[in-house]
């Protein structure tokens, strides 16, 4: 169902009022994860400003370790839905468990699956029976082909809006948190007629990589990207080290709109 042969022409995902896929690019910004109402009001007015169609943040958050900020579940949720709302953005949040998809069907326009996750086939067969836009993240260790088979099952379980996101795999590189794999989103595009989007703050790990990785998966042909911005990068529960500044996020989008525009 994800092949191209099957389905010459581009899919396109609606996100609430935002349109992935089909020609025109989309930034999709937000914190790692929602904090507090002012954090996640300050990433939504910045994510606004840059030009950005979805607001992203984690209520539920996949850590590494049990005694890191583990998000704030519900609340965080309806914080993420007010910032949304304040600002005329939908949102996408992550899902982690089956127990949480009738919240997050009822409170979010999209629902992502996180790298960690990408063969959760329990998570993928339940967001496959939503009418909720998907975003899937590559598996950190997975091969195209494994993240074209992840997709295959919620569109076999009857939801089509499905979005891949290529984040970065592992590699013996350490200099970066992952390798971001940019040649993945040609070759995605000519498998599937789903959309291809980039996350290069995971797949970077770094803020100073965020930027040029972002212009190049541009260039490369991704649908859109997907960017984490902080108001204070140093205070942030998570991911602070690759979250862009407010004024970095507003200059992205200014720069994304010039290179999208001179190719
Ligand atoms: C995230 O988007 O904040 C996240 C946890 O991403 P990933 O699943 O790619 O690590
Ligand atoms: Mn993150």
């Amino acid at each position: 169902l994800a092949a191209r042969d099957l389905h010459p022409h581009d899919s396109v995902i609606e996100i609430g009022n935002a349109a992935i896929g089909g020609g025109r690019f989309a930034l999709i910004a937000g914190p790692c994860a929602v904090e507090n109402e002012e954090q996640v009001m300050a990433s939504a007015k910045a994510a606004k400003e840059a030009g950005a169609r979805v607001l992203r943040g984690g209520a539920y958050k996949p850590r590494t370790s049990p005694y890191s900020f583990q998000g704030h579940g519900p609340e965080g949720l309806e914080l993420l839905r007010k910032a949304g709302d304040a600002h005329d953005l939908p949102i996408v949040t992550e899902l982690v468990d089956t127990r949480d998809l009738d919240l997050l069907v009822e409170k979010s326009d999209a629902i992502q699956i996180g790298t960690r996750n990408m063969q959760n086939f329990e998570l993928l067969k339940a967001v496959g029976g939503t009418d909720k836009p998907v975003m899937l993240k590559r598996g950190m260790a997975a091969k195209i082909d494994d993240l074209l088979m992840a997709a295959e099952y919620i569109l076999a379980h009857g939801n089509e809006q499905v979005i891949l996101c290529e984040r970065g795999i592992r590699t013996f590189e350490t200099a970066t948190r992952n390798t971001l794999d940019l040649a993945a989103v040609p070759l995605l595009k000519e498998k599937t007629h789903l959309p291809v989007i980039v996350d290069p703050s995971h797949g970077t790990g770094k803020r100073e990589l965020v930027t040029p990785m972002a212009l190049a998966a541009a260039a490369a042909g991704a649908d859109g990207v997907m960017v984490e911005v902080h108001y204070n990068p140093p205070s942030a529960l998570s991911d602070g080290p690759q979250s862009l500044y407010p004024e970095q996020m507003v200059a992205l989008g200014d720069q994304l709109d010039r290179l999208l525009g001179a190719l």
